[in-house]
């Protein structure tokens, strides 16, 4: 816990931190009281408090010390979960979501093919994680056919890259899907994954560092947006958006300058939040706080959505979620690069679990139906003996 030592000896009290943040505000009147009563062991008592951080770094960024309550606050929930304390029972349902997305019903890796035919051995996979994939499997075939078709050679791995585990601190389950990605990739014969959720990102590139983990949109700035999107933005009025950057990417500046990129290339105008790129705030869903406290989760994300003046774009599938579940106007920015009719993507509300399960069913059904052609097109070809299933 020498986090908390680090808070005890640096933090000046000046506020700074808690003037931007809902939890700090709703438990501790500073910092350094908080570092105060993790230190007395009152998060053993309360384990709910270390719980209802999002782990989101803001308060790093505001301090002039650079001191970071939220590593104190995951250094007391691995505290908790080594002593037994945690998880929390709350927790129950993530572990429960993390079960379905690792999966049979979900879960697969698929070498690289394209419209029925194999392009070559499997270069890289493409990762669009569960959240994307929940929210809409069209916008993750979309993406991976232009990919295909741009970089011949990409397969695919639905699955969960493990983060809502090792943000409650449940070190072993992490392990178990960390393990489960290596041993997909291993299989494949690949080392480099291109992610599209910023959750994944962070979390395969800090926990794969021998792998090449690349972001959607950094490649779709490098090779540039499908030329149909650019027609159809010609015929139809620009538009002015938002941007809300995930947590997740509060230290990934090229990441957030790709997605301006992309949105200005799509023949649109972006207006920034004061509350953008390392200044973000919170959607309210990081660290898994909104299991403990959903009323502080809201909190968070009213926040970005009375900031806004225009309608928003995000490229966080949880992210477009929580802000929609307040009343937020907003769009994934694969919708505004792959989507259509996005008058009524911006303000659909966030799936129901059930829908939301039934589109990573789907998204899986549709590749495997994909993959079944390419095998009898290759054994209709050469025969059994060269199929490389
Ligand atoms: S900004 Fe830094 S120094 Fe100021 S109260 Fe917060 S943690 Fe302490
Ligand atoms: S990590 Fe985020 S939620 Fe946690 S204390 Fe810092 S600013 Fe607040």
């Amino acid at each position: 816990m020498s986090e908390i030592d680090n808070i005890l000896k640096n933090c000046n009290g000046c506020k700074l931190c808690v003037e931007e943040c809902d939890f700090l505000q709703q438990y501790c009147s500073s910092p350094k009281e908080l570092a105060e009563s993790f230190k007395a062991g009152e998060h053993k008592t309360h384990p709910q408090i270390p719980y209802s951080c999002n782990i989101c770094s803001l308060c790093e960024v505001r301090c002039p010390k650079k001191l970071n309550i939220g590593k104190m606050c995951f250094a007391a929930r691995r505290q908790l979960v080594q002593e037994g304390l945690a998880p929390l029972e709350q927790h129950q349902s993530l572990a429960k979501g993390l079960d379905w997305n690792e999966s049979d019903a979900f879960r697969v890796a698929l070498p690289a093919s394209f419209a029925g035919e194999i392009k070559s051995i499997t270069k890289r996979v493409f990762f669009p994680g569960c959240a994307l994939s929940a929210y809409s499997a069209d916008l993750v075939l979309k993406g991976y056919d232009y990919l295909q078709e741009k970089l011949p050679g990409t397969g695919i791995v639905l699955g969960c890259c493990g983060a809502p585990a090792y943000l409650i601190a449940d070190q072993q389950r992490f392990d178990e899907v960390i393990e489960g990605i290596m041993s997909d990739l291993n299989g494949l014969g690949c080392s480099e994954i291109i992610t599209a959720c910023p959750y994944c990102h962070n979390a395969l590139k800090h926990h794969l560092p021998n792998l090449r983990i690349t972001s959607l949109y950094r490649i779709l700035e490098k090779i540039g947006i499908p030329e149909a999107e650019l027609e159809e933005t010609n015929a139809a009025e620009k538009r002015t958006f938002s941007i809300h950057d995930p947590c997740s990417t509060r230290f990934e500046p090229e990441i957030q300058n790709s997605i301006r990129k992309l949105i200005q290339a799509a023949g649109h105008e972006v207006c920034e939040l004061e509350h953008s790129r390392d200044a973000t705030h919170c959607c309210g869903l990081g660290g898994m706080a909104f299991a403990v406290d959903s009323n502080l989760s809201a909190k968070k994300a009213k926040r970005t959505v009375q900031e806004s003046k225009h309608d928003l774009v995000t490229y966080c599938a949880s992210c477009r979620g929580n802000l929609a579940s307040q009343g937020a106007s907003i769009l994934h920015v694969l919708d505004l690069l792959f989507g259509e009719s996005l008058q009524d993507k911006r303000v659909a509300p966030p799936a129901e679990p059930s829908k939301a399960q039934e589109n990573q069913r789907a998204l899986k059904l549709r590749l495997l139906a994909r993959q079944m052609l390419a095998r009898q097109k290759m054994s209709d070809t050469f025969g059994p003996a060269m199929n490389p299933f």
